[in-house]
């Protein structure tokens, strides 16, 4: 099995959430009592809000750089950023190791194409949902996202970093939350993407009144194709 590296703690509610998927989609795989075999560098969030309140992007970059190189030096096989905002800086993390990064953009892009969406509703913080390096790369894989509302896209934002990433799960923003898929319904979005790794914690894809992808999922689930496509290989041929 290929050793996974995740780059996590951003916040930590979300890193449990891929710590626990991952396992259990390892254990699905293989039976028995299998686990991943991974290797977690949590960083300290409150550093990495502060570049993003700052537009430090630059600062943010060196940071999980180093921590994909540490990662790296420590046996990982790949790497995984484990929230969609920091993968403004995607790009340079990639540029610092010679692993491969799993995009977690890519990876949505690719789970919505298979299940012929075309046009969903992107749920995520300000910085996803406003810097362009989203919609971009999902322009150039074929999927063209709706964004909310200015009105709805501030709310989200504070849905996530006000009580999502503080651990609190409130069924008024559950509320409000639906209430923004429903109009992005009513206006011709044909999906939803749950952008951002803690939403999960909010909505449950299988409930929603659209199809829904959740990026942690999606992620997760890349990590542990990559990590087994040798280890099932191997049982396969034996
Ligand atoms: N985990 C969130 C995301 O997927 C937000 C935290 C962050 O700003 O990195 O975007």
């Amino acid at each position: 099995m290929r050793r996974i590296g995740l780059i996590g703690g951003m916040s930590f509610e979300s890193t449990l959430v891929y710590y626990k998927l991952v396992n259990e989609m390892v254990r699905d795989r293989l039976g028995g009592l299998a686990s991943a075999d991974l290797l977690l560098h949590s960083v300290n969030f409150e550093e990495v809000v502060a570049l993003q309140k700052a537009g430090r992007w630059d600062l943010a970059a060196d940071h999980l750089a180093t921590s994909a190189k540490a990662l790296k030096a420590a046996g990982a096989d790949c790497v995984l950023i484990c929230t969609n905002t920091m993968h403004l800086v995607a790009g340079e993390v990639q540029a610092a190791v010679d692993i491969p990064l799993i995009h977690i953009i890519d990876e949505t892009a690719q789970a919505l194409t298979a299940a012929g969406l075309k046009r969903p509703l992107l749920l995520a913080t300000r910085y996803t949902m406003e810097h362009g390096f989203y919609a971009e790369r999902m322009m150039s894989l074929g999927i063209d996202i709706v964004v909310p509302e200015e009105a709805d896209r501030a709310d989200m934002h504070e849905i996530i970093f006000g009580e999502l990433c503080a651990g609190k799960v409130v069924t008024g923003s559950r509320t409000r939350a639906l209430a923004m898929i429903e109009r992005a319904r009513a206006s011709g979005a044909d999906s939803v993407i749950l952008g951002c790794t803690e939403i999960c914690l909010l909505l449950d894809p299988r409930t929603l009144p659209l199809p829904c992808i959740d990026s942690t999922t999606v992620h997760a689930m890349a990590a542990v194709e990559f990590a087994l496509a040798d280890a099932e290989g191997k049982r396969q041929a034996a």
